[in-house]
């Protein structure tokens, strides 16, 4: 739900999503709340009570375009979140939970934001991309469409590969690497030539690992580890505390 349909509808027809959406592995339809208006000058907007910057979008073109989503007798209502800096920054564990969900539909907001009543009525969950503020909800509805999206069975290529990926498992990606086996005098590390795929596993484990533990320590607080991990990490932080005692 959006004032600038045209937008979103222009990021999801390309690439993986536009495939998936071709093949309809997933329905994705960009309504306008302006359609919904009862304002005789289109308008979905008015200043805030009690005064303050900017416009706000109104209650009724937002509830009437949310209500014609879904028919309340015979379906229940779906999920709707409201895309917000206030919201919980998204993870890809919701973005797990998100993908289970039968039917979403998400927010938009622009100018100031929306009138309070409509999160108290009819909003589920509002969720951020991080603590900065847009000048709109679409980037960030995008952000989840995508990564909600790229979830869904058979929208990968490969649907193994997303297991591999950073977060999926609260660890992220060992560096990788293609053609040519040396460029600008950098080599690929040569195990990743030898053709041997327990080592190749092994290594990939241990720098996905290595990753994890120098640039984000905190994930590993949820990562399913085991013993050989754990040892590894071990190997790791006594290496760092002889380093920093040298
Ligand atoms: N006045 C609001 C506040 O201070 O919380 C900010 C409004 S912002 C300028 C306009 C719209 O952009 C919001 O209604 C929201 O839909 C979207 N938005 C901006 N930053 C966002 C973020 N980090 N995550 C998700 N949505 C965001």
């Amino acid at each position: 739900m959006t004032l600038f349909p045209e937008l979103c509808e222009s990021v999801l027809s390309e690439s993986i999503i536009g495939r998936a959406r071709q093949k309809e592995l997933v329905d994705i339809r960009c309504v306008n709340i302006r359609d919904f208006t009862e304002d005789k000058h289109n308008r979905v907007d008015d200043a805030p009570y009690g005064g303050g910057m900017g416009m706000l979008m109104q209650t009724q073109p937002i509830y009437d375009c949310f209500r014609s989503l879904y028919d309340a007798e015979t379906e229940e209502k779906p999920h709707l979140i409201y895309m917000s800096p206030q919201g919980k920054t998204l993870t890809q564990a919701r973005v797990k939970e998100l993908a289970e969900m039968p039917h979403v539909v998400l927010l938009c907001g622009h100018y100031e934001g929306v009138d309070e009543r409509i999160l108290e009525e009819i909003v589920d969950e509002e969720i951020s991309i991080g603590d900065y503020v847009l000048t709109g909800g679409e980037l960030p509805a995008m952000v989840v469409a995508d990564s909600v999206c790229r979830m869904l069975p058979g929208v990968l290529p490969n649907d193994e590969a997303k297991s591999l990926e950073s977060h999926y498992d609260s660890l992220l990606e060992y560096p990788q690497y293609t053609r040519p086996p040396e460029w600008h005098g950098r080599k690929v590390p040569d195990v990743l030539l030898s053709g041997h795929h327990g080592n190749i596993d092994k290594w990939k484990r241990e720098q996905s690992l290595k990753r994890t533990y120098e640039r984000r320590p905190d994930l590993l607080n949820h990562a399913e580890l085991s013993k050989k991990d754990i040892e590894y990490l071990r190997k790791l932080k006594a290496e760092k505390k002889a380093k920093a005692e040298k």
